[in-house]
């Protein structure tokens, strides 16, 4: 039985600034939840979003509120090992708040595989790798500390694969950026445009032309999530890998996109899908469709990026990586022991559940009261 919801918004200074199109980053909110149940297994989940409300429709305090005042009133008393019907009752009874339904998702998920003594990918069908090749961001808008940045990540043997934030500045400045990196990196990286839909269908063309030029291997969101027809007629156009993230909303929108032939990649995002199993309902559509994998991220902390972790060594093909660095870009961590990446890879947690242990008494200390 559920006997204990609790919801921690836990404000965490980045290491830099984190400069989007759509914001500039110098702290983040974890949104972490504690579901405990009456035998003594507790769970942990993570609905940690980006920029407030410059990025999505749930901000930290709405996810905050909604929880406490909504979801867990209904799921209190209900029987903790049957998630499936507790997580139908949540979406039966509540409309949208994807990322408040997957953090309650993994957290029932956590605690149901802590009780059978399995690593939360074994529930998710079973995982066929053990680590994640990661991306980093490069994201402080500055070319020289961008290549100085990808350069220190190389010799780290932390990351080969490096994605630019673009679409603050005009075409030809971000232009020029991107393909300077490219350069100084040449064929010791990979290196992505994520463009968080700034660009009109006109910019999109004069950039990823060039872009795609100078060896850039993938272009995520150029265009507004709602512009699906625009996303369609750009992959048509160009041979370079055309990325959606924001147009996809859980497994709705990923029929939609297949259908309409609008893109060569999904970015898997679990909080933006609406949880685990949405998010693998995603990567299915893409399977049956052809369409490459790259598991997201939300920049959450080690429990969301955990999450994220077991869902995506579940995936018979993750062409295209992830991009699982959320808690490489914090200051402060919340996991007793941080997460493994080593060898330009997250190692997947082999423990029961997510395979994290919560340093409560500094979570506690972090807290926002
Ligand atoms: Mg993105």
């Amino acid at each position: 039985m559920i006997t204990n919801i609790e919801t921690f918004l836990v404000d965490v200074p980045t290491i830099r600034p984190h400069k989007l199109s759509v914001a500039t980053m110098n702290t983040q909110t974890l949104v972490l939840v504690r579901v405990r149940c009456e035998d003594g297994v507790e769970g942990w989940g993570e609905a940690t979003t980006i920029g407030g409300l410059a990025y999505g429709e749930e901000s930290p305090e709405s996810i905050k509120t909604n929880i406490d005042t909504y979801f867990t009133p209904l799921l209190l008393g209900m029987d903790a090992s049957a998630v499936a019907r507790a997580m139908g009752r949540v979406r039966k009874a509540f409309q949208g708040n994807r990322f408040a339904k997957c953090a309650i998702e993994t957290a029932l998920l956590d605690a149901q595989a802590r009780r059978l003594g399995v690593p939360l990918s074994e529930l998710l069908g079973g995982r066929v790798r053990d680590a994640l090749p990661v991306a980093w961001t490069l994201a402080s808008g500055d070319t020289a500390r961008d290549i100085a940045e990808a350069e220190q990540m190389l010799e780290l043997r932390r990351h080969r694969i490096f994605k630019l934030k673009i679409g603050l500045r005009p075409v030809g400045q971000d232009v020029a950026h991107v393909l300077a990196i490219k350069r100084a990196l040449g064929d010791r990286a990979s290196v992505r445009v994520d463009v968080n839909q700034a660009w009109s269908e006109l910019d999109a063309m004069r950039g990823i032309a060039a872009l795609e030029a100078g060896g850039i291997d993938l272009i995520e969101q150029p265009v507004k999530a709602g512009n699906v027809a625009a996303l369609a007629r750009l992959k048509t156009r160009f041979d370079v890998a055309i990325m959606a993230d924001e147009a996809l909303h859980g497994p709705e929108d990923a029929m939609l996109l297949a259908r309409q032939d609008a893109a060569d990649v999904y970015a898997v995002k679990i909080a933006q899908s609406g949880g685990l199993l949405a998010a693998n309902e995603v990567a299915t559509v893409a399977r049956l469709n052809g369409i490459g994998l790259y598991g997201g991220t939300m920049l959450e902390g080690g429990i969301g990026t955990a999450a994220t972790a077991h869902l995506c060594a579940t995936f018979a093909e993750l062409a295209w990586d992830t991009e699982l660095f959320g808690p490489l870009l914090l200051t402060e961590e919340v996991l007793a022991e941080p997460l493994v990446y080593r060898d330009f890879m997250l190692q997947v947690p082999t423990g029961p559940g997510l395979g994290v242990e919560i340093d409560l008494d500094k979570l506690r200390s972090m807290q926002r009261r």
